[in-house]
């Protein structure tokens, strides 16, 4: 999900090799922009306001899942942690004002470097605290050459974050260069070996987005979702940045297909949502099973030719609208349903 009030911030100084005057003046230019910015949009600006001071009063809670895996909950993406001989691999970043406080979580579980830090996708609510995270961190030997050494923590996402997160050359990109992903996949999956575990970063296509990644830990036996599965709303696809309903139901499938429950007990596989509580394997079912029946239904009632409007009177979600639905904020029942039809009719 995304909040982008919060998205719209992120420390603005100039990096450390801004003697360089371009950098200056990228920083002033990029100042001018957002003060240009917060004064059209006044609005804007009293929401931010206020999500710093909600953000202000925000604690990290650590809750270690299985193996060398944590989950971190704060505010915006649950972050995953993996932490081991090597050094510390995150799993999204939050909002960049929590920073401070993830960077203190970690600590409590490691005081090796950070290393790693996988994007699920680019909304600010998982990618925000990329600059001042990745900044403490350092990557070992990349490239060909001995003792070549990044002087930040490598950032992994799909090609389509980075499309998403920077801009073509002479435009004003949305986040800056900083914070952009420095090791991206195009399909399938990116695989690595870290702190004695394979690691899969699985592209989800036209899910939640156009740029899911779910991360399967495979010795400790946990997958981190990202948005293609939460435990808070109904899903949300993000129809302006490619996703689709049916996307998010192959993700959920596809997180199915890894998952292996343990017998007529809670464990086994363990997942964490984008947002929301620890899951098993059944937890995922039971939400895959309520996304294709209302899809499902949906489609049926396209295929009567009925409207938009009738499709909502219908009510295709009634029997889980007490566990997922919501008439007020920013993820109603009303717009999940209109979403579905949209993404089902192609009608955007
Ligand atoms: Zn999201």
């Amino acid at each position: 999900m995304t909040d982008s009030a919060a998205n719209t911030t992120g420390s603005q100084k100039p990096e450390a090799r801004s003697q360089n005057g371009k950098a200056i003046s990228f920083f002033w230019r990029r100042s001018l922009l957002v003060s240009g910015f917060l004064f059209v949009f006044g609005l804007a600006h009293a929401s931010y306001a206020q999500q710093q001071q909600n953000l202000d009063k925000v604690e990290i809670h650590v809750l270690p899942v299985q193996g060398n895996v944590y989950m971190l909950v704060g505010a915006g993406g649950n972050i995953t942690v993996q932490a081991g001989n090597q050094g510390v691999l995150l799993v999204d970043t939050q909002f960049a004002p929590l920073s401070d406080k993830v960077l203190a979580a970690i600590r409590q579980l490691s005081n090796k470097p950070i290393r790693y830090i996988i994007n699920t996708h680019y909304h600010g609510d998982h990618t925000g605290g990329n600059e001042s995270i990745a900044k403490v961190g350092t990557t070992p030997n990349v490239g060909p050459g001995a003792n070549l050494q990044r002087p930040t923590a490598t950032i992994i996402a799909h090609e389509n974050v980075l499309n998403r997160m920077s801009a073509p050359a002479g435009v004003q990109a949305p986040t800056p260069t900083a914070a952009w992903p420095t090791d991206t996949y195009v399909s399938g999956q990116k695989e690595l070996f870290f702190n004695e575990e394979g690691i899969e970063v699985i592209h989800a296509p036209a899910a939640h987005t156009d740029g899911d990644s779910i991360v399967y830990f495979r010795r400790s036996d946990v997958v981190s979702t990202g948005d293609v599965f939460v435990t808070t709303s109904y899903p949300y696809f993000d129809l302006q940045a490619g996703g689709s309903i049916n996307g998010v139901i192959d993700a959920l499938n596809r997180i199915i297909q890894i998952a292996i429950p343990k017998h007529e007990q809670e464990g086994g596989t363990y997942i964490i949502p984008g947002h929301g509580r620890l899951c098993d394997e059944a937890d995922i079912v039971e939400y895959r099973d309520m996304a294709t029946i209302i899809r499902d239904r949906v489609q049926a009632m396209i295929k009567k030719g009925m409207t938009l409007d009738q499709v909502k009177a219908a009510r295709p979600t009634k029997e889980y609208d007490r566990r997922y639905g919501s008439t007020t904020g920013p993820r109603t029942t009303d717009m999940f349903v209109e979403a579905v039809y949209r993404s089902l009719s192609g009608k955007k």
